[in-house]
């Protein structure tokens, strides 16, 4: 018999409309893996109410009633999902051998959760689920997503190509994670830092079968943003080289005013110094607006304010 005790850790904002199925599909799945041997008994499927304004509390409290494989916590306020995650994964941590994080829609596929824990069977404390193809995805987030993660690259940022918040953390990699005490929460940067044996299991990701998106596009890149700059300072070098450049350039600007001047040529130029203020003025901004942006993180780190609060836990 089989003594892993395995969490499913699910953070849920206002997912009233996709609960039932998930507690439904989630419940077989995890009675298939017990049977099989790959998970124990005292395995438990925990769900992190985000501070959700809709029914998707009581649905969890209900469901802990029924079903004693389901736990919950809920969280005081809508802390996005990754600080939800956190919660979810610091409660298990005290708990569990592993904890996989999905998200409540099921987008990504549970028939593959046999695979994670076979890997970590094998020894491995950090799975990463990698979605096989972007099928499902509108041409333009296929774009951008391939993007971002080129860029990440480029700009240092070690991450998984095509991989979201679908992991695998044996207790030791979450003991880990636990000392990292960021408030700019990017864990697809943080969880490959951690460097324990790791492996990937690849999937295909479906459409959310209920409700509605929780990361319109406004979001989105805004979590790419963060994943940037909390990763990388490769954007102040790169601002501060573009100065540079933009300073030689001004210098064989005035050479060559200078001259003009000196041979006689003067124009009356005022074209030119109104785009060179509108340009300078425009990267002047934006370069501000770049180091703001860092200014700003280290403000919300050095409060050191908590992550989340857990209001209520039913824990079983
Ligand atoms: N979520 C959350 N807090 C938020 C937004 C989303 O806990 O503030 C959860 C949501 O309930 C879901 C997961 O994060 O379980 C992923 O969200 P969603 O499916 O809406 O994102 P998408 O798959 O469209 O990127
Ligand atoms: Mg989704």
């Amino acid at each position: 018999m089989c003594e892993t005790t395995v969490y499913l850790v699910v953070p849920c904002y206002n997912e009233e409309e996709m609960l039932p199925e998930t507690f439904r599909q989630l419940t077989q799945t995890l009675d298939d893996l017990i049977r099989a041997g790959k998970a124990g008994e005292g395995s438990r499927m925990l769900f992190v109410d985000d501070g959700s304004s809709d029914r998707t509390w009581a649905l969890i409290a209900e469901a802990v009633q029924n079903n004693p494989r389901i736990c919950g916590v809920k969280l005081a306020h809508n802390r996005g999902h990754q600080n939800a995650l956190l919660a979810g994964l610091m409660t298990a941590k005290e708990r569990a051998d592993c904890a996989i994080s999905l998200d409540a829609d099921l987008q990504d596929d549970i028939g593959v959760l046999g695979e994670f824990l076979d890997k970590f069977h094998n020894g491995c404390d950090i799975v990463y689920g990698v979605r096989s193809n972007r099928a499902t995805d509108t041409a333009f987030k296929r774009n951008t997503a391939g993007g971002f993660y080129s860029l990440m690259k480029r700009l240092g940022v070690e991450t998984i190509s095509n991989h979201a918040d679908y992991r695998l953390m044996s207790r030791r990699a979450l003991e880990a994670l636990s000392e990292y005490d960021e408030v700019n929460l990017f864990l697809r940067g943080i969880v490959p830092q951690i460097g324990y044996p790791h492996d990937v299991v690849y999937y295909e990701r479906k459409e959310r079968m209920a409700g509605e998106s929780k990361y319109p596009l406004k979001k989105m890149i805004r979590f790419a943003m963060e994943g940037i700059t909390s990763f990388s300072v490769k954007p102040l070098k790169l601002i501060s080289n573009f100065g540079i450049f933009i300073s030689v350039l001004s210098v064989a600007g005035l050479l060559y005013a200078l001259i003009s001047y000196l041979s006689g040529v003067t124009v009356p130029g005022w074209t030119a110094i109104v785009s060179a203020i509108f340009f300078l003025g425009g990267i002047q901004l934006l370069c501000l607006g770049v180091v703001g942006t860092y200014v700003g993180k280290i403000y919300s780190e050095v409060k050191q304010r908590p992550r989340y609060r857990i209001e209520t836990a039913q824990l079983q």
